[in-house]
């Protein structure tokens, strides 16, 4: 599935947040990321890695973040 902010070139991945366990949707491209992925992916909705990970009391660093596997494309995409 396409990143809706940087378009073609992002690839979004399913991630967790290793000290919260919260799961989220990050671009590896554009460090936009999404907490609610189920209320959709779009730019209005949009957060950036860094300043999430802060917000949770973390560094800024994606090894935060346990990668896993790509977002399947949906619709028209
Ligand atoms: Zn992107």
């Amino acid at each position: 599935m396409w990143c809706t902010t940087c378009g073609e070139y992002g690839d979004l991945i399913r991630a967790v947040i290793r000290k919260t366990g919260q799961e989220v949707i990050v671009c590896t491209e554009c460090d936009a990321l999404w907490t609610q992925p189920q209320a959709g992916i779009d730019a209005a909705r949009l957060r950036d890695v860094a300043a999430h990970l802060l917000d949770c009391g973390l560094p800024p660093d994606w090894t935060q973040l346990k990668l896993g596997a790509r977002v399947p494309t949906t619709g028209t995409a």
